[in-house]
């Protein structure tokens, strides 16, 4: 039997920083065929344009704080208001604390839409800062410096982490092991989002 292709693909990717989420999730919207919305792109992209936005938030990013969330709320439903996201996406970096949860619940729901699942990243602590050391020193983010990481690490771990009890109860959360090589977290992804029945629209995309 073939199982049906999934009709909407409405995913959150969530994980601490050096997770992978980013590479994990490209993939994982590529294969369903829905756009990848990662915020902290967003805002990076603006701040590298001098944009009004850009000028906004890059103190707030720089120091590794949470950009306000009426401001990265409007950004997300200005983002999901546009067609190509109108079946489905892949939020990255969003929600990251309660009110983003309720601003996203309230959103989709004045859309008659709901979400598909919450894929959990699961990495430890030790390895997700050796892996942001070591991309400091690859890609030079500045807010990849040991100070900002362990602030980002400390907001993740006190607001994030938390709003997958929110979803837990709701059935979304498809908890995923993150260590392994970039495959292995791949493979273990979409045969997660096969036995809930979530199966990418692209046949091979996922292989
Ligand atoms: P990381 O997960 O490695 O910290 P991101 O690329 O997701 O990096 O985000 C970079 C920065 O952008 C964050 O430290 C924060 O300042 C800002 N940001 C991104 N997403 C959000 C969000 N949902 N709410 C508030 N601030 C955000």
């Amino acid at each position: 039997m073939t199982a049906a292709a999934t009709s909407s693909a409405r995913f959150l990717i969530v994980g601490p920083q050096g997770s992978g989420k980013g590479t994990q999730g490209v993939l994982v919207a590529e294969a369903f065929g829905v756009p990848q919305v990662a915020t902290g792109d967003i805002f990076r992209a603006n701040v590298a344009g001098g944009t009004e936005l850009g000028k906004r938030v890059q103190a707030i990013i720089e120091a590794g704080d949470l950009v306000p969330d009426e401001l990265t709320s409007e950004l997300v439903r200005d983002r999901l208001s546009q067609p190509d996201a109108a079946s489905g996406f892949l939020l990255d970096g969003y929600p990251r604390n309660r009110g983003q949860v309720a601003d996203l619940d309230d959103f989709l729901a004045a859309r008659g839409e709901q979400l598909d699942a919450v894929l959990e990243l699961e990495v430890p602590r030790d390895e997700s800062i050796s892996r942001l050391r070591h991309r400091a020193i690859e890609q030079g983010r500045t807010d990849d410096t040991e100070e900002v990481i362990a602030n980002r690490l400390a907001i993740y771990e006190r607001e994030t982490a938390p709003i997958l009890d929110l979803y837990r109860p709701r059935g979304l959360v498809v908890r995923i092991d993150g260590v392994g090589s970039l495959d292995e977290v791949t493979s273990r992804i979409f045969e997660a989002l096969a036995s809930r029945g979530l199966v990418p629209r692209h046949p091979g995309a996922a292989a």
